[in-house]
């Protein structure tokens, strides 16, 4: 059977998938300041149908899945499904994208169960600064200990992001890019998305080509060739450094022309795009006792109903789910 790919010729490879709407942080830029209400348990996919939809998925083409939330950590049993995808045969690639606070206690476990390699949020070095981001007063020290922890495990590569803020956390942007230099730490700075319903505005952007700017003081950032990874980022490394710094340039700069994904949230609906309201409905006809083949439809569907491309540069603020509910 051919791969999937989408009416502008995209070929889609990827399924990003979103295991609770849960998260022990409530960060400023990507859940709304009243929280969001939470689904009920019963309206969540268990383990079993995110492993039917992953497995038609990996039969339609698909041949890495990631895991998000959320905070996916905090789902009970992750290693279990980390495991069950692992198995897959056309699956090569499981990953992770965490906050980090329960990295420490789980990354031997998720290594053990499969998984490949990690990506840990992280927006800022400093305690005070941590609770004004995440609205929260967990320890900073745990996520550190969690990122050191994950490496010595096997955990390869250990990805850092930091989704950069103007007069919150950009003035911090060398101190990342040092960790870079003095360790091995592959950081990844994000350009702001408005999301629905958060409380970040347009004013706290600040664009990729200020950031590089700014990085310049530490010397030329050289690119790294050949490319590295297969996302969005677009990586360089400083003069000596053992790590990298990558850049994601969602809005002043999209990469939609190389979108390779799907992505499906933990109440079971199949997004073609991040930034659109456009969903399939999975969980339903699944448990309606919909065939693999059905389900090989719906994803076909989704794939077809994939948008061109996203308008956050217009100034399009999307609606609807906030970003800790599709999972970023
Ligand atoms: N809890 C996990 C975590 O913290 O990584 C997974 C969910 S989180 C929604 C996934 C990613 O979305 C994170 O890397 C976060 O930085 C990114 N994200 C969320 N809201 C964003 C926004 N408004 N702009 C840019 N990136 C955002």
């Amino acid at each position: 059977m051919t791969g999937l790919s989408d009416s502008f010729q995209r070929p889609i490879d990827y399924l990003r998938i979103s295991v609770t709407d849960r998260c022990d942080l409530r960060c400023i830029y990507c859940m709304p300041p009243s929280g969001v209400s939470l689904m009920p348990h019963d309206s969540i996919l268990t383990y079993e149908e995110i492993y039917a939809i992953a497995q038609a998925a990996a039969e339609r083409g698909i041949n890495k899945v990631r895991l998000t939330g959320g905070e996916p950590l905090v789902r009970s049993g992750l290693p279990k499904l980390i495991g069950m995808l692992a198995q897959i045969e056309a699956i090569d690639d499981v990953s992770l994208t965490t906050n980090g606070t329960l990295l420490g206690r789980y990354a031997a476990e998720l290594k053990q169960a499969g998984l490949r390699r990690v990506n840990v949020s992280l927006d800022t070095l400093k305690q005070d600064k941590f609770e004004l981001i995440t609205q929260c007063d967990n320890n900073l020290g745990d996520i550190l200990k969690g990122i050191e922890v994950a490496k010595s495990v096997g955990l390869n590569p250990v990805k850092i992001n930091m989704v950069v803020m103007a007069d919150i956390n950009d003035d911090e942007l060398l101190d990342f890019a040092t960790k870079t230099i003095d360790e091995e730490w592959h950081v990844r700075f994000i350009e702001l998305m408005l999301s629905a319903g958060a409380s970040t505005t347009a004013s706290q952007f600040v664009s990729v080509s200020e950031m590089r700017k700014r990085l310049e003081l530490l010397g030329e950032l050289e690119p790294c060739l050949p490319s590295v990874g297969n996302g969005p980022a677009k990586y360089f490394r400083l003069p000596h450094a053992k790590g990298t710094v990558g850049f994601i340039t969602p809005v002043s700069e999209h990469f939609c022309f190389r979108c390779n994904r799907l992505r499906l949230t933990a109440d079971g609906k199949l997004r073609p795009c991040l930034l659109s309201e456009d969903e399939i409905d999975m969980k339903q006809t699944l448990r309606s006792g919909i065939s693999p083949v059905g389900l090989k439809q719906l994803i076909e569907e989704a794939v077809a109903k994939k948008p061109l491309r996203h308008h956050l540069a217009e100034g399009h603020r999307p609606e609807g789910r906030p970003m800790t509910q599709v999972g970023g």
